[in-house]
């Protein structure tokens, strides 16, 4: 095993953005995930669930959008192969967890890969609604999360991601994801949803 360091990034305490033009992208945040009965349970995924909640609720009372991500899988899907059977369509585990129920308004994309983009209407989506900046939060860091903010930094997208709303299953994913958000795609990594502000 080798050990590294991990390289300096910049983290930032405080982002203002402008509410009509950021979505909130909340990735893959369902039960199967999420929950210790869950197929694939993320263990610090639970820790993302208040501030997460707390972003949601400051985001839609300023007039940003929120938008989901919910991984979908079907009969045989080559995924199972490598993750196992999970997020199969219509079961309890494909939900998106109750704590953080889609609203009136939410959008919901459903995705069957990595990327929240690929194969989905998101981008469309965020040109429709005039959106600059997204805000991705969710799980798992280095997969979901790390592909989408991927996904939409190649769009120039400016991405943010603050460091409790995300959970992966070792520091090392963890860090190599927010080394990635803001060394790679210059990005900004705030430290706390509460550091995200909307004017
Ligand atoms: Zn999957």
């Amino acid at each position: 095993m080798a050990t590294v360091e991990v390289p300096e990034y910049e983290v930032v305490d405080q982002v203002e953005l402008s509410a009509k033009e950021t979505a909130i992208i909340v990735v893959d945040m369902q039960n199967d995930f999420v929950k210790p009965e869950g197929k694939l349970y993320v263990p610090t995924a639970q820790a993302t669930v208040e501030p997460i909640k707390r972003l949601l609720e400051k985001a839609r009372k300023a007039g940003a959008r929120a938008f989901y991500t919910q991984d979908t899988h079907y009969d045989n899907d080559p995924e199972y192969e490598i993750w196992g059977e999970h997020v199969r369509y219509g079961t309890w585990g494909w939900q998106i967890i109750d704590e953080l129920k889609p609203q009136e308004g939410d959008i919901v994309v459903v995705k069957t890969r990595y990327d929240g983009f690929y194969g989905t209407p998101l981008d469309d989506l965020l040109r429709v609604y005039g959106i600059k900046n997204t805000v991705i939060v969710g799980t798992v860091a280095n997969i979901c999360v790390l592909h989408t903010a991927a996904s939409a930094a190649l769009r120039w997208y400016k991405v943010i991601v603050p460091i409790d709303g995300i959970s992966a299953l070792t520091d090392f994913d963890l860090h190599a994801t927010l080394r990635q958000v803001s060394w790679l795609y210059k990005g900004i990594v705030v430290r706390s949803v509460d550091g995200i502000v909307f004017k």
